[in-house]
């Protein structure tokens, strides 16, 4: 550790305790980057606070010294986006964990932002309501983490992302400020300062608790896992599946790549010559009849299935059976963990009519640029992952999956889709933005954001391209493997 690190250290002791402050060696690895473990940045601290008040004096401290600083989560982030950039201070929200308030009459719930998203839904639960958002981190990525990222998740079809779930956040202004924006009542009047926060990627500020939506558990369920022998069979389903105007709970493809790991990972088999998976379930929280619309819903689906090839549908008969059945969506890249030592998941949206001939060309790029390729995915929604495995120890493999990536979101955008769907810009996309985005729209982008942070120390480098001491630093988050 530097002098300059260690006085950088020892006053951030002073201000919260030497208990709640990293540094050295050990800290610097296991912070230098989220999932996306292709670019990489040392912290000169992790901050550890138990309050809001605590988060804005580390925020004021870093003011006073002219420190960059980046919030973190759980680090499941996959585009870079808890990455401290320019090094700095890492703020993480590991104790800032607990639920405050639940509200059962008004259907909502007020939680620390670093509080896991799983842990929303099961304090609620003997209440029957659950929190909708399921990203399939959801077991360890917090709510600060979702808010930032307007995560998604296979339930986010029918019910949606994160943002429709936020009702309100308490935050801490980059000028050190602690502000409220919205609250326990939804629909305020006035712009909507909360929408602006949620999927601002941790640039705005840092979140310290929020207010959030709870709705009804379903009532009734059915989940099916259908077989197919060909993936344009099963992308064509899901295309013709949501031309019927049935929407699914949720509507996720898996491919053979990943039920290759699966079956290796957990003995898992599916029916002789499966090449993909859809993972179809509808549901109904309606108090009458909600079983027969499901099941008319259900048949609906099974329908479009068979009259595209369907080689073997299973339905789960109790909720043992449903978990089996979404063994390979919720294990599936944790299973590739043992394919190769690196996955890069990639994330872009196209319009779900296009899915057939764009998995074509996910599986034509990856052949080209010789790196492995498996999907899984929120198929329902055209939000597309695929998830190449590889070596990052070798530059040349980082380079070729780089590439094939900057491919896919390229066709998608030309396809008439989104740089991301659901994981955000971060550093990973950020040189992609001007492909979505005019100047005008970038500069007018850049100008939300100076309403809230107008320095460059919070979250620096992340979301809007050319920011100031960002272009300079890029190579260098790449090290050794670039
Ligand atoms: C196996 C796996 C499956 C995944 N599945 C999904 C999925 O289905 N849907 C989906 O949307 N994503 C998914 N993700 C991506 C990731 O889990 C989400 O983006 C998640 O919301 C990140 O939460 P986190 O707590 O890990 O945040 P982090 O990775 O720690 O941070 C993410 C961003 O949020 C900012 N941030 C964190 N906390 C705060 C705060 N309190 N205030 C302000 N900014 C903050 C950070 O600065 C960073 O920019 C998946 C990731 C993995 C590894």
């Amino acid at each position: 550790m530097s002098s300059g690190q260690g006085a950088l250290t020892a006053e951030l002791e002073k201000l919260l305790g030497p208990e709640a402050v990293l540094s050295g060696p050990a800290a610097e690895r296991a912070y230098d980057c989220d999932a996306y473990t292709v670019d990489r940045s040392k912290p000169s601290a992790v901050v550890l606070p138990r309050s809001t008040d605590q988060v804005a004096a580390v925020v004021r401290w870093c003011n006073s010294r002219n420190v960059p600083y980046t919030a973190r989560g759980a680090g499941t982030g996959l585009s870079g986006g808890a990455l401290p950039a320019l090094g700095g201070v890492v703020i993480s929200t590991k104790r800032l964990n607990r639920i405050l308030e639940i509200d059962v009459a008004n259907q909502c719930l007020l939680a620390q932002s670093g509080a896991v998203n799983r842990k929303l839904s099961e304090v609620v639960r003997p209440y029957g309501l659950h929190f909708a958002p399921d990203p399939s981190s959801q077991t360890v990525s917090t709510l600060g983490g979702n808010i930032a990222e307007n995560a998604g998740g296979p339930h986010t079809l029918k019910y949606g992302v994160t943002v429709q779930h936020i009702l309100g956040v308490t935050m801490v202004e980059p000028s050190g400020e602690i502000i409220q924006l919205g609250g326990r009542v939804p629909g305020g009047p006035g712009y909507d300062f909360v929408g602006l926060v949620v999927g601002g990627e941790g640039t705005l500020g840092v979140v310290t608790e929020a207010w959030v939506k709870l709705v009804p558990i379903p009532s009734a369920v059915m989940t099916a896992l259908v077989s197919f022998s060909t993936v344009r069979q099963a992308t064509q389903s899901v295309a013709d599946i949501i031309a019927t105007g049935t929407i699914p709970a949720a509507l996720e493809l898996m491919d053979r790549g990943i039920l290759n790991a699966v079956s290796q990972a957990f003995k898992i088999n599916y029916a002789p010559g499966t090449e993909a998976l859809l993972l179809i379930e509808c549901d109904s929280d309606h108090s009458h009849e909600a079983m027969s619309r499901v099941e008319a819903e259900m048949a609906e689906v099974r329908e479009v299935c068979e009259r595209n090839g369907a080689i073997d549908i299973r339905i789960a008969a109790d909720d043992a059976e449903r978990a089996q059945l979404w063994t390979a969506r919720k294990k599936g890249v944790g299973a590739m963990g043992r394919i190769a030592p690196s996955i890069v998941t990639h994330d872009g949206v196209i319009p779900r009519s296009k899915l057939p001939e764009m998995l074509d060309f996910v599986y034509q790029v990856a052949k080209e640029h010789q790196v492995g390729v498996a999907n899984l995915f929120h198929a329902g929604d055209g939000n597309l992952h695929p998830c190449f495995y590889f070596d990052d120890r070798d530059p040349a493999q980082v380079h070729a999956v780089v590439e094939a990536g900057e491919r896919i979101i390229r066709r998608c955008i030309e396809l008439g889709g989104s740089v991301t769907g659901e994981h955000g810009i971060g550093v990973e996309k950020i040189d992609l933005m001007s492909l979505m985005f005019s100047i005008e729209d970038l500069r007018l982008q850049a100008d939300a954001k100076r309403v809230f942070n107008d320095g460059d120390l919070c979250n620096p480098c992340k979301v809007l391209p050319n920011q100031k001491s960002c272009v300079e630093h890029k190579k260098r988050w790449r090290g050794t493997a670039w």
